[in-house]
């Protein structure tokens, strides 16, 4: 298959020379900014790296990565690391699996979009994921899938509506729906840093080879489980739009730079071409704001999981 929008390895924004020197188990972006490639996933580190800094957390990565998080936290801002609070961009289960633990292990704030909170307060799961798109990941994946949606309800705070992240100065939030209802992004107009969650993507993530290898490109959001194509090519307009300098996805590398910027902005321009799946369930059928469709019943979320698998 081939790349939906290709971009050389020089579009990279981490250098591994300096992230050797640091040594801390994250690749750097810009000084406050940086990120951890756990199983299939990463997670994002905002704050100095120094001792006692303020720090938050983006995204807790795959059940059973909550070590790697840990160390890679203590040796970034020193022992006894606790961050401000945790951020979710959205709560798909490669995003939450360790959410649980780490709030309980830290007892600290959770923020996520509002429309999100019906999937992190044990209330409804995801819309079944289509098997008709994709491939390949269902397979690589299945031993991390959940077993049904998580209740993080006691240290769930809504993102305030005038855009702010309270733990975050300078930073905005920007609702970018299509994947899920409440998917957010992480915008910092002072340098264009922006964290897009699973908006789009780096890498081709419905194949699991292309996972590993991590071959760059820029990739619409991961087709097997985005609900709303239409959401989904109106977010990736909206932060083409917005021409950042250093991107973090939910999966493949960081990137910057003009190459960078292009190839997100061909992305947005020919979405409905390279990005959306020829046929699938939720390109017949969309499953986004208001369709009715969004939330699906907690009680199907078992035996969703038993027929990914
Ligand atoms: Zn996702
Ligand atoms: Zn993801």
């Amino acid at each position: 298959m081939s790349k939906q929008i290709p971009v050389s390895k020089e579009a990279r924004a981490d250098s591994p020379e300096m992230d050797a020197l640091r040594d801390d188990h994250t690749h750097q972006v810009a000084p406050d900014l940086a990120y951890k490639r756990l199983a299939l996933v990463n997670v994002a580190f905002y704050g100095f790296p120094t001792e006692g800094a303020r720090w938050v957390l983006i995204d807790t990565g795959v059940f059973s990565s909550a070590g790697m998080i840990l160390r890679a936290a203590e040796s970034r801002f020193r022992t006894d690391a606790r961050p401000a609070a945790i951020v979710l961009t959205h709560g798909h289960f490669d995003h939450i699996g360790c959410l649980e633990e780490l709030a309980q292990k830290w007892d600290v704030s959770i923020f996520a979009h509002p429309l999100e909170f019906p999937f992190l307060q044990g209330e409804a799961a995801y819309p079944p994921p289509d098997p008709q798109v994709g491939g390949g990941m269902m397979a690589a994946l299945a031993g991390f899938y959940p077993r049904g949606p998580i209740d993080v309800g006691r240290w769930l705070a809504p993102l305030p509506s005038d855009g702010s992240i309270p733990v975050m100065p300078g930073w905005k939030w920007i609702h970018t729906p299509g994947h899920t209802p409440g998917h957010i992004s992480l915008w910092r107009p002072y340098d264009k840093a922006l964290i897009a969650g699973d908006a789009f993507i780096t890498t081709r993530q419905e194949s699991a080879y292309a996972v590993i290898t991590q071959e760059p490109e820029i990739h619409g959001p991961p087709m097997y489980y985005t609900q709303d194509w239409n959401e989904a090519r109106w977010s990736v307009q909206k932060l083409a739009a917005l021409e950042p300098e250093y991107i973090i996805t939910g999966h493949g590398r960081a990137m910057a730079g003009g190459e960078m910027r292009r190839a997100l902005q061909e992305l947005a321009d020919r979405f409905e071409y390279v990005a959306v799946p020829k046929r699938g369930k939720y390109v017949e059928r969309p499953a986004g704001i208001g369709s009715g469709h969004e939330y699906a019943s907690k009680d199907n979320a078992h035996l969703h999981s038993i027929q990914r698998k």
